[in-house]
């Protein structure tokens, strides 16, 4: 069923009071196709949506938005090291995630508690505590929103990279992913690498995959605030990419600032890090603010509106370019 000025406050993490003109959930490729070629719709924007948790509506959305409520969950494939199972793109991620640790199967259990859908995984092929969803991906199914084209993407196709991948560069605004399939080991090797998992789990003799989840789903609640209790959207900016001699120029200033490797000549700046420098950790301004407990994350407390969370963005970003000389971009979807 289509609905007409659809209310979106309970349908982005932010809660921001929008409207869309069109709402449609399709629960089938064929369903979706003809939504999309009904000419009621021609020529207005179309915004494709899981759970409204990586976006900041500006204002009400004056064209047709679509999640795509497609729900199974199906094993295709197994070889001798590997499980291959599709999602649809309705799928919850963390349902799916905890689906796949209860039968053994790893590669997902450090991206345990993001929230949103399948759908949404690749398009900033989604990552945390040192795994990147695009690791894990055989393949992904498109429709064309243009051309109505169902289309298949192998894994190195979608040119996975940080928080980046085609679905954000040529491809941005153009499909409606429809499916994931998953590479699954059979056998897997737990990653602990992080500082903060290797803690949590340092009690644990030869911690499973379960083991793992617990202890992210453990650091994340205690780390990030709870979109049910405070509206935010995750991180708000990338962590930035800058060249190496400018990250040790700030580091050699301030010793305390932890590098990342960004590929040979350039490192990883933590944006919390650069934002907290810059006074922000804490603050509130008006109805919007930046969390107390973590710098990259702004909120949006009872009231606010997406321009005042544009304009805070915009005077974080002046901020740290003006300190340190470096570009924050964000990683939210400002629609
Ligand atoms: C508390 C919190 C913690 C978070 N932690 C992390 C984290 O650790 N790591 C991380 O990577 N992200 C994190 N995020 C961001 C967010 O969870 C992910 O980006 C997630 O994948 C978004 O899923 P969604 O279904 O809500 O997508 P939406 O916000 O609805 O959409 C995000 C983007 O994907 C597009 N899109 C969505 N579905 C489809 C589809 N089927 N076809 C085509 N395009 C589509 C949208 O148009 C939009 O551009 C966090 C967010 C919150 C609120």
């Amino acid at each position: 069923m289509i609905t007409r000025n659809r209310d979106l406050k309970r349908l982005n993490t932010l809660g921001l009071e929008a409207k869309a003109l069109w709402y449609a959930a399709p629960h089938s490729v064929d369903a979706l196709k003809e939504v999309l070629k009904d000419p009621a719709y021609e020529g207005l924007p179309v915004l494709i949506t899981g759970s409204g948790s990586n976006l900041l509506f500006s204002g009400d959305f004056n064209g047709l938005l679509i999640h795509p409520d497609f729900n199974e969950i199906k094993i295709t494939g197994e070889d001798s090291d590997y499980v291959y199972v599709r999602a649809g793109a309705g799928v919850d991620w963390d349902v799916f995630v905890a689906w796949c640790v209860d039968r053994g199967w790893g590669g997902l259990e450090n991206l345990s508690l993001i929230p949103g859908c399948v759908g949404a995984c690749p398009v900033q092929n989604i990552g945390a505590y040192g795994s990147e969803v695009g690791d894990s991906i055989h393949k992904v199914e498109y429709v064309d929103i243009k051309s109505l084209k169902e289309v298949t993407l192998s894994a190195p196709e979608c040119r996975f990279g940080y928080r980046d991948s085609i679905f954000k560069r040529e491809l941005k605004s153009a499909t409606v992913i429809t499916y994931v399939t998953f590479r699954l080991s059979k056998y897997p090797v737990i990653n602990a690498g992080y500082a903060d998992v290797a803690a949590e789990l340092s009690g644990v003799e030869n911690p499973g995959l379960s083991d793992v989840r617990r202890a992210i789903i453990d650091i994340r609640r205690r780390k990030l605030p709870d979109p049910a209790v405070i509206g935010n959207a995750g991180s708000f900016f990338k962590n930035p990419v800058v060249p190496e001699a400018l990250a040790l120029s700030i580091q050699r200033d301030n010793p305390s600032l932890k590098l990342f490797a960004a590929g040979s000549g350039f490192s990883k700046v933590p944006a919390a890090w650069l934002i907290e420098q810059c006074g922000f950790k804490g603050k509130r301004f008006g109805n919007v603010g930046v969390h107390p407990n973590q710098a990259l994350v702004l909120v949006a407390y009872d009231g606010a509106t997406g321009k005042e969370l544009l304009e805070l963005s915009d005077r974080i970003r002046r901020a740290v370019n003006e300190k340190f000389g470096i570009e924050i971009e964000p990683e939210v979807n400002i629609i």
